[in-house]
């Protein structure tokens, strides 16, 4: 998730050894992973723990539609849509009242998928996560030293043959901001659209970081079981058309795979919302981990070369 913009001089990146990911520690101190402190992606296994206290969040002013304009930006890391200030987030077991700030997303390249969180070992096409900031603190600095200062709702998202006519008021402009440092504006539109709206009772939780830098854990993550539905159409105005680089740059460089790396959870524990189906049958098919996948194709090739 992306809540804090740096200048070009101490900025960070997803591709290049020298400021990826693993190198983030070195500029951000916070980015070092400490032994029993959880760092945000994680991966959700089966290991989770049910809280039937956990029922749907009360996500006020998603279903209307705002005034003014939002608007939709290329920051070099993401695209971000500013939603203004007409939404908040509660309930669900969430430690107050958050304003939500932002969304963004995350996603992979031409043939990788690239959502930060996985699944038993899977990686989503893409995920998206809306940043809700602790209604009590006054700005972001504030928040950020409060250890449950942000909630963020992160979504997969998988793709289908269908197009996401909801998903295409952000899709359609995506060809205004495809170089870093544009914005656009969009005509608001009711954010519950874009949601899989059956099945917000289903989720996970547990406390963790930013993703990007500072990496603050100041986390509180709600991770939707169900994910939203786009087309390839759709994805691939992502991973083609958007750049991390200025339009005016000398060489320009798409802006791909841009997800921070798994991290261990330590002693943390994830928990499974009352409706929640703990990974089983969520996405409407079987959930298969890579390792699985390479191992079937394993046991295929030695039956294959067995009949040589
Ligand atoms: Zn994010």
């Amino acid at each position: 998730m992306i809540v804090v913009s740096y200048t070009d001089s101490q900025d960070y990146c997803y591709n290049d050894p020298p400021c990826n990911p693993y190198a983030w520690g070195d500029m951000f101190p916070s980015c070092h992973p400490l032994l029993e402190k959880t760092h945000s992606p994680i991966n959700l296994d089966l290991q989770m723990t049910s809280n039937n206290s956990l029922g749907s969040l009360h996500l006020e002013g998603f279903d209307t539609i705002q005034m003014g304009y939002w608007t939709l930006e290329n920051d070099g890391h993401s695209v971000l849509l500013q939603v203004g200030s007409g939404m908040s987030v509660s309930g669900g077991g969430l430690p107050g009242v958050y304003h939500t700030v932002q969304l963004h997303f995350h996603w992979g390249g031409p043939a990788t998928n690239g959502s930060e969180h996985t699944v038993d070992g899977r990686r989503y096409p893409m995920e998206m996560h809306i940043v809700n900031m602790k209604s009590i603190h006054p700005n972001l600095t504030a928040a950020l030293d409060d250890p449950t200062g942000l909630a963020v709702l992160g979504f997969f998202i998988d793709v289908v043959y269908g197009e996401n006519v909801h998903f295409g008021h952000i899709s359609q402009k995506l060809s205004s901001v495809a170089y870093r440092g544009q914005t656009t504006k969009i005509k608001p539109f009711p954010l519950m659209s874009l949601l899989p709206k059956h099945n917000m009772s289903q989720y996970y939780r547990y406390l963790g970081s930013l993703t990007t830098p500072p990496c603050s854990q100041v986390v509180v993550w709600t991770l939707y079981e169900v994910p939203i539905y786009i087309s390839w159409s759709q994805l691939a105005q992502f991973t083609s058309q958007i750049f991390s680089t200025k339009e005016d740059a000398q060489q320009v460089t798409p802006l791909h795979n841009n997800f921070r790396h798994i991290h261990p959870t330590f002693s943390c524990s994830v928990s499974a919302s009352r409706d929640a189906k703990l990974l089983r049958g969520t996405a409407g098919r079987p959930l298969r981990s890579a390792v699985a996948v390479h191992l079937f194709q394993i046991i295929l090739l030695g039956t294959f070369i067995s009949r040589l």
